[in-house]
């Protein structure tokens, strides 16, 4: 089937400009983007300085790009889970929501004070969940508490989907978000969270489908074949080219979910949560086309499916920039 629909939204992939250009940069992030179908992403502060000043976060805003790009501020100062940044500069800035992803808020008062502040600038809470299972429940009771709004980043196991689940049931304001990786289940390399069983591939399918997860987002996160030789262990997996693929293969060629209730998850879904604009223009997306992702737009070729066949890929991306 060929589908002609509006482009996608990613809300959580590392662009890695400042700091980290020999991985990505903003121009090439975007470029890899447009072509995987996106219209707007919103990327992690987890650069180098970390996105924790407005400055940062404006810098970031007036890079050249091919695509919407929407930062996302750090909630503590530094990363360092001491001081809350200023979410209310950070938000006239340009800041679409606070996550310290890449690292778990350690300290409970900070992340209360975190869900607080947020709810009164109108900013999503990210929470990176390290021990997953338990930190997300840790959040839940404080979104609880807090009356707050709270988005719990690349769930990846079967025991948080259930901690979620029950939360919703609750009526608290949490939504989720997953990986193609963890709906794949075919990666290879190193990624945080950790790949994980059968079972909890077949719970993260299944939460899609009933709503418990409601956004699927890359996680694109580039590093270079050199990096990854001399360190295996670092993290991640470029993905901004292979979600749709990815996904398509997952949920819709299993027939566990509708192609419109996929996109659903890749666009009005993330914009909703992050309080953007839904991207204007069209993508052209072939439901059915086999291919084997083999190079890249994206600088970096980390690719959690190289040489797996994938089924559906975007045929063309013309996202309509803003004006500003
Ligand atoms: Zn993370």
């Amino acid at each position: 089937m060929i589908l002609a629909v509006a482009p996608l939204v990613d809300m959580h992939v590392h662009l890695r400009e400042p700091g980290g250009e020999h991985k990505e940069t903003i121009l090439t992030g975007t470029a890899a983007a447009v072509a995987g179908g996106f219209g707007a992403v919103a990327c992690m502060p987890n650069t180098d300085p970390v996105l924790d000043s407005p400055e940062l976060i404006e810098r970031v805003c007036r890079a050249k790009a091919h695509c919407a790009v929407y930062p996302i501020a750090c909630i503590s100062i530094g990363q360092f889970g001491r001081r809350l940044t200023n979410f209310g500069l950070l938000r006239r800035a340009g800041a679409v929501a606070v996550s310290d992803d890449g690292k778990t808020v350690e300290d409970e008062d900070l992340m209360r004070f975190a869900l607080l502040s947020a709810a009164d600038h109108g900013l999503a809470v990210i929470s990176h969940c390290e021990p997953e299972t338990e930190i997300c429940e840790r959040d839940i009771t404080l979104a609880e508490e807090t009356n707050s709004r709270l988005h719990i980043a690349h769930v990846s196991l079967r025991s948080t989907v259930e901690v979620i689940r029950s939360a919703k049931k609750r009526g608290v304001h949490v939504t989720a978000e997953t990986c193609p990786h963890y709906l794949l289940g075919s990666a290879h390399g190193a990624v945080n969270p950790p790949l994980a069983s059968e079972e909890d591939r077949a719970a993260l399918c299944a939460a899609l489908k009933d709503d418990t997860i409601d956004v699927i987002a890359s996680d694109h996160a580039p590093h270079t074949a050199a990096e990854k030789e001399a360190d295996p262990s670092l993290c991640g997996f470029i993905g901004l080219e292979t979600s749709v693929g990815a996904v398509l293969t997952a949920l819709y060629h299993t027939r566990l979910m509708s192609a419109a209730d996929i996109f659903r998850k890749m666009r009005e879904t993330p914009a909703a949560i992050l309080g953007i604009p839904v991207p204007q223009g069209e993508i052209v997306v072939d439901t059915d086309v086999p291919w084997t992702p083999q190079k890249f737009v994206s600088m970096s070729s980390n690719c959690a499916f190289t040489g797996v066949m994938l089924r559906g890929r975007v045929a063309v991306c013309q996202p309509t920039l803003l004006p500003d």
